[in-house]
């Protein structure tokens, strides 16, 4: 894809400014604070865009794009910038497209489908939902930032996908414009749609790529009408995911069901200064919340303390809303907690097959002891999708390398164990050097293929997904972003 890299002339960028700042009056910002902000997202990797342009309404995104088109303008969408990958990164420079003000909720309470802007926050969603008694369940821990745009471009998943799938489950329709600017409208609020090629589908996930995308429809269902939370110990982080096993091979159908390995517990003990279980210090955890009507929850429950009988080492159970969330608050500390390890994480959301989640844990303990580093690891043991962290000092050259070599190893063996790369951040830059491990040449030729047949000139979110990069040999920059705690 190299010989299609938009890279502007100044002065076919300069005229690109004056033309859209005279057809979209008061939409580009030029001061450094603003394309500072819209330089990075959580990889923390900065390139500064020539501007950033706020669109308003979605047809300022049909202009942008025409203008783009005409001046060869690398364009970079933007929702709230939370990417773990870089994929919202300005590599080319060029313009951010910031589609936050398009941010408009409706929902349809008979069809049981909401249409809302691309800039929507999950989060201001799923509670406009649940006032009415629905529920979209899509809910990637950056909820409360992501936008929908972003979670559609990326295909986002969360803990509840191990019984209600990720955000591709619940897309009907897409509105918003390919890279000449023509609109397009690919799918409706519709529960059938069999007309024509698929576009939708393969937008979804594209890290905006292949068009912008301006508003969704999205199906929405009945809200759980109960939800219960218990939290398990484990001797051994095998005889945790055993229980994964033993729990569907029983039938049950857990809402969330998250694991978190040993050195992770750890962690979090050790910020917290007490342990997790009393008298089981180190565990392996399971943490599962069952959800539906009150005879179903209350049968699962069954099902799942007779599973665990023999298997766990202790148990705690949530009976109120309160008791829950200080369940799930072992599971944000952990997350936080790790950075007394190091000061750097990598966080790699791979995925394999239920079945071979001991054989990765095991091997995140090899290479912990190969590359001296620490692998805590945790996930959405349900959906065999374990983030497994490689800590490491950025500081520290030595680290660095070590950490490289972990990444590549620990890509190579999940490909090897029949799993994927990501399971729900994408590729950005981050993950585009292990694009070769996953795919074929003749597949990674056909998606760009696509990629040329809807954006010829190369430039939607140019440098991304398909040209290797090495964020080692570019400088992280350490800021404090809306949602680190630490
Ligand atoms: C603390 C934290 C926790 C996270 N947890 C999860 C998790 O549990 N599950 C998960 O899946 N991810 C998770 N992520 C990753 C990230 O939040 C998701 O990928 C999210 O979907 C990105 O949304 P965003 O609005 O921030 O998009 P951005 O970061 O702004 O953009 C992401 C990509 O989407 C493209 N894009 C954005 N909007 C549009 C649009 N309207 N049209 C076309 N392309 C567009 C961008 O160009 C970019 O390629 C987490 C990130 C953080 C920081």
């Amino acid at each position: 894809m190299k010989n299609h890299q938009p890279i502007p002339t100044p002065q076919d960028q300069a005229a690109a400014n004056r033309a859209l700042k005279r057809q979209l009056p008061g939409r580009l910002l030029t001061d450094k604070d603003s394309r500072f902000r819209a330089s990075l997202d959580n990889l923390r990797l900065s390139v500064m865009p020539n501007a950033v342009i706020r669109v308003q309404n979605p047809d300022d995104v049909g202009t942008v794009l025409r203008l783009a088109t005409r001046y060869r303008i690398p364009l970079t969408s933007r929702g709230a910038g939370s990417s773990a990958t870089g994929s919202a990164v300005p590599i080319r420079g060029g313009w951010v497209l910031d589609l936050t003000a398009l941010n408009q909720i409706k929902i349809d309470r008979v069809a049981r489908m909401a249409t809302v802007g691309a800039g929507v926050v999950t989060a201001d969603l799923q509670a406009q939902v649940e006032a009415q008694g629905l529920f979209y369940p899509p809910d990637p821990s950056s909820k409360k930032y992501a936008t929908i745009g972003g979670n559609i471009a990326c295909n986002a998943g969360g803990m509840r996908c191990v019984k209600y799938g990720v955000t591709r489950d619940y897309v009907l329709g897409l509105k918003g414009f390919f890279a000449d600017g023509n609109p397009f409208t690919l799918g409706l609020p519709l529960k059938k749609y069999a007309s024509g090629l698929n576009l939708r589908d393969l937008l979804i996930g594209s890290e905006g790529t292949l068009g912008v995308i301006t508003s969704a429809d999205l199906k929405l269902i009945p809200k759980p009408e109960k939800r219960w939370t218990g939290m398990f110990a484990f001797k051994s982080e095998a005889a945790a995911l055993k229980a994964v096993v033993a729990l569907f091979q029983a039938g049950l159908n857990p809402s969330i069901l998250e694991f978190l390995d040993r050195q992770s517990v750890a962690c979090a003990e050790q910020y917290t200064g007490k342990p997790v279980f009393a008298g089981q210090p180190r565990s392996a955890i399971l943490l599962i919340e069952l959800d539906g009507r009150p005879a179903e929850v209350r049968q699962q429950r069954k099902g799942l303390h007779t599973i665990m009988e023999g298997r766990a080492v202790a148990q705690r159970e949530a009976r109120t809303e309160a008791q829950a969330e200080k369940l799930w608050q072992v599971r944000r500390t952990c997350s936080q907690s790790m950075f007394s390890l190091a000061d750097t994480k990598l966080n790699e959301d791979v995925v394999v097959p239920i079945e071979k989640q001991a054989e990765l844990i095991r091997y995140t303990l090899v290479l912990k002891k190969e590359i001296g580093l620490a692998t805590p690891t945790f996930g959405h043991a349900g959906d065999g999708n374990l983030h497994v962290h490689i800590m490491y000092n950025r500081a520290s050259q030595a680290d660095a390398e070590k950490a490289k070599v972990g990444i590549h190893k620990l890509m190579k063996k999940v490909v090897e164990l029949g799993g994927v790369i990501t399971g729900e951040h994408g590729i950005g830059l981050a993950k585009a050097p292990f694009m070769s491990l996953q795919h074929s040449p003749a597949e990674i030729a056909a998606m760009c293929a696509v990629k040329k047949a809807l954006d010829p000139l190369g430039i939607l979110n140019p440098g991304k997904i398909f040209e290797v990069f090495e964020v080692w040999d570019h400088e992280l920059i350490d800021l404090r972003l809306p949602w680190d705690h630490r």
